[in-house]
Formats: C-alpha cells, structure tokens, sequence
C-alpha cells in the first residue's frame, strides 16, 4: 500500500493583510507539501462576515503569488461551506454528541462570573447538557453544544510543541453551532480540515488551546486527526509582541521595500526553523532540507538587518535581465515613483541592464537599486545636490568645457575608450585621474557618488554625456 497523499493547507482569516507571521505559516506548509509530493491548499476563512473584506483576500492572493508560494486546486471559502458545517452539527446532535442549549444571555453571564470568581477555565456549567429539551424556553433560539468528555484528559502530540495535555474537566462544552445557526469556527475548521483531507496541520502557536477543542470534534465524529504543529509565534527583536516598527507588516510592505519574494522567503524560512547553521537557502534546497523537527519551541525574533543583508545577497546574485524587470514591478508599489515609471523605455531599459552589474554590488533592496540608478533618468540640465553644486566651482565648469573637447573626438564610444581619453587628457594637463573623475561625475550624475565613471559614460552613451555636460561648462 502506497502512503497516502501528504495535505497541508493554509487558512488565512481575510481581516487583514498578508502579514509576516501568516507568510511564514504558507511557506511552512508549502515547504512541507512540496518535500513529500503532495498539496497545499488554500482555504480563506471568511466566517466573520463583518470584519472579512474582499481587499484583505485580494492582498493575501497577492502577497502568496507574489512570494510564488502557489497553492493547489482552487481557493475554498469557509462561508460557502455553512450548509455543510450545519449538516455536521445536526449529526452531532441526532448521535447524541451534542445537544441543544437554552441558556439565555444572561444565565451565560452569570456562569462566566461564577467561573471566573471561582477562579475555574470552564466558563459554561452544562446546564442543558442533560436536561430535557420539553422544558425549554420557546423565546429562546438554542446553540448546539458539543457533548464534550467531563473525565480524562485531551492530549495532542504535536509535532513542534511534543504532548500536550489538557484536563477534560476544565474545556466545556462547545458550542458548534449559534443560535442564528451559523457555524462557529472552531467546527468550521475541523469540517474543512476533513472535507479537504488535510493530513498536516501547521499554524501559529496561538491556535494550540484550540487544537484541544478540535480533537474534541474529531473524536465525536470518529474521524481522524491530523498531525498538529503548533510553530512560535515571531517577536520583536527585543523578545516583546512583533510592532509595526519591528516588522510585523503587510507582505505588500516588504514588497513595496525592494524586498526580493526569494530573499524574503530565505529569511522567513530561518525564522524559528534551523538545518545545522545554514543561512543560505535556494527554493530546491528548502524544499529538500525542511522538516518539522527542525522547527523550535522558542518564539523566532524579527531582525531587519539580518533581513537586509540577506536581500542584498540575493540581489547581488541576480540575474541582470530579472533585476530590471523587478525593478520595472517594484515602481507600482512605491508611493510616487509613477514619473519614473513614465521614463521606462526600451532605451533607459537597456541603460539600466548595462549598469546592473555595478548597481546591483551597491543595493540591498530595490529601493536603493532604483536610488543608484536615478542619473540614467535625469533630466538635463540637472539638478545638482549640495556636494556636486559645491564641486562645480568656476574653474572646475572650466575644466568641464574641455573635458566636453576631448571627449567629443571619442570614436567608438564605451567605457574603455573614453577612458583612455581621460587618461590622456589627464596626462597632458598634469592632473590626477581624481581631480577630473569627481568633477566629471558632478556634471554627468547631479551627485559625488555614483557607480564607476567610465561606466556612468558608458551607459549615458555619447549624446547624453556630452550634452550634460556642454549644461555644466562654461568656457
Ligand atoms: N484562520 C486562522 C487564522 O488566520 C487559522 C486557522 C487555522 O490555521 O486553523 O489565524
């Protein structure tokens, strides 16, 4: 007999973003699926009708297509299962595994007080649990309850956390279905989880308590659970609950950040999971390496820096042609770039191509990339910041004039012959190759820093260089 098919999935609640710590629980799954052939499914949990919005489930598509953490077959919706869910309850119920609760409003309240003034978890006190349905109150629209085990104990070994056991006289009865005869979540999620045959369940760590209640529905309907891994939950690099300002954004954020989906996936994969002490990892290599046992029990701690340097990692071995089509993407999410994305041409393209390999030395994200690259896109004359300003003095825009001469007798433009011809004139005057190159990159850049000039030459091509400059001399 052939094992069978290994199941994860992901089930994003579509309140919000796409944030970091729900990329990472995609990414384990995908990554599990992935290592043993099988499937990861997609399964938005849109339950809480109010706080669901179709922006939150466009961005959670986005955020997984765009960290190409695909998902297998086609999305399922919690809500469009209710009738199913409901059809679980009833069986419950006619199997005697759940019952039907009157307790109205306020006999639930004054339970919860009791409970909490006797210092017990177990809020709800059974009260309908054995009593006769024929003396219900009939102003009352009844929950259905789970008929939960009183003794005992619930126990989950999980693959992260190990066993987990539960006392069953502190968990109460469930309640699987509300009075307006909506689901609730916790029966939804183990309904799905079985339709889907979900084999591997793995999800943040603040899902464990209601794992105990899950098993509780599994055991009633004699179905199987799946393996459980209940990963930590990523913190702020100072151990505290992950901020806004330590990290914990919208998937889109680190997009629009010139984050690269391979480096963000690198870098969320070492959160809270180790293969020896290997920081590197290609897809195949994930894939290959990853496994449940090396995930640990300590909550991960979000560090930006470490974040940074691996992207730049990752840019640095890019290839040159994708580095521009990433740069091209990156323009849609960065508030105001829409200019330079105007400028996009098959011109400033191969511009850009031509300057990659020494740009891309320089970036740790896309931000900084598009930031080296703004001198193919400048406008003439250009704007000079401070420094070039301060350089440009008289003389030096003099000496601008005839760097202007000699390179206009260039033939066959490129790197190596203008800079030959830089050599000569810097020969013939007596000068330092520095003392013309900064003035030089001034009046071709607008700036002092800029990638090598020779190649700045390069890239500007003839007409441009010599027309940025002819802007800045004076004779
Ligand atoms: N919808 C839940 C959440 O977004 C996850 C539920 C689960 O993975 O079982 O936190």
């Amino acid at each position: 007999m052939t094992a069978p098919q290994i199941v994860t999935r992901f089930a994003p609640s579509p309140t919000g973003f796409l944030h970091i710590g729900g990329a990472r629980t995609a990414l384990f799954n995908w990554l599990y699926a992935k290592k043993h052939g099988g499937k990861m499914l997609l399964r938005i949990e849109d339950t809480d009708r109010e706080r669901s919005t179709k922006e939150a489930i466009d961005a959670i598509l986005d955020g997984l297509k765009w960290l190409e953490l695909g998902w297998d077959g086609d999305v399922i919706y919690q809500f469009s299962r209710a009738a199913r869910h409901r059809e679980v309850a009833e069986q419950l119920l006619a199997d005697g595994k759940a019952y039907r609760c009157y307790a109205t409003a306020e006999e639930l309240a004054a339970m919860r007080e009791k409970a909490r003034a006797e210092g017990r978890t177990r809020l709800y006190d059974g009260m309908w649990r054995d009593r006769d349905p024929a003396t219900a109150p009939s102003d009352v629209k009844p929950t259905i309850r789970l008929r939960a085990p009183q003794t005992g104990e619930t126990v989950i070994e999980d693959q992260v956390q190990g066993r987990v056991v539960w006392q069953n006289e502190n968990l109460d009865d469930l309640v699987l279905l509300r009075g307006d005869g909506t689901p609730t979540y916790m029966l939804a999620v183990v309904v799905d989880d079985h339709d889907m045959g979900v084999t591997h369940v793995i999800r943040g760590d603040d899902h464990l308590i209601n794992a105990a209640r899950q098993k509780q529905i599994y055991d009633a309907m004699g179905w199987t659970l799946p393996s459980m891994s209940h990963i930590p939950l990523i913190h702020g690099p100072d151990g505290s609950k992950l901020s806004k300002r330590h990290g914990a954004l919208g998937v889109d954020a680190y997009r629009a950040m010139g984050y690269l989906p391979a480096a963000l996936r690198n870098y969320l994969v070492r959160l809270g999971w180790s293969h020896g002490d290997q920081e590197i990892f290609s897809t195949e290599e994930m894939i290959a390496a990853f496994d449940l046992s090396g995930v640990g029990r300590a909550a991960a701690r979000f560090d930006f820096a470490k974040l940074e340097n691996l992207n730049g990692h990752y840019i640095r071995h890019a290839d040159d042609q994708s580095l521009v089509r990433m740069f091209e993407d990156v323009l849609d999410y960065v508030p105001g770039r829409s200019e330079l994305k105007a400028k996009l041409n098959d011109t400033t393209r191969a511009q850009l191509l031509k300057a990659m390999p020494s740009l891309k030395e320089r970036a740790k994200t896309l931000i900084e990339l598009i930031d080296g690259a703004y001198f193919i896109f400048a406008d003439r004359p250009l704007e000079l910041d401070a420094k070039a300003a301060a350089l440009l003095t008289g003389e030096n825009r003099k000496l601008i004039g005839q760097l202007h001469s000699a390179l206009e007798k260039v033939e066959g433009w490129s790197s190596a012959t203008t800079e030959a011809a830089l050599r000569i004139f810097a020969e013939e005057n007596s000068l330092k190759l520095g003392a013309v190159a900064q003035p030089l990159r001034a009046a071709l850049t607008g700036r002092t820093t800029s990638p090598g000039i020779f190649e700045v030459l390069d890239v500007l091509g003839r007409e441009e260089s010599l027309g940025r400059l002819k802007d800045q001399s004076t004779t």
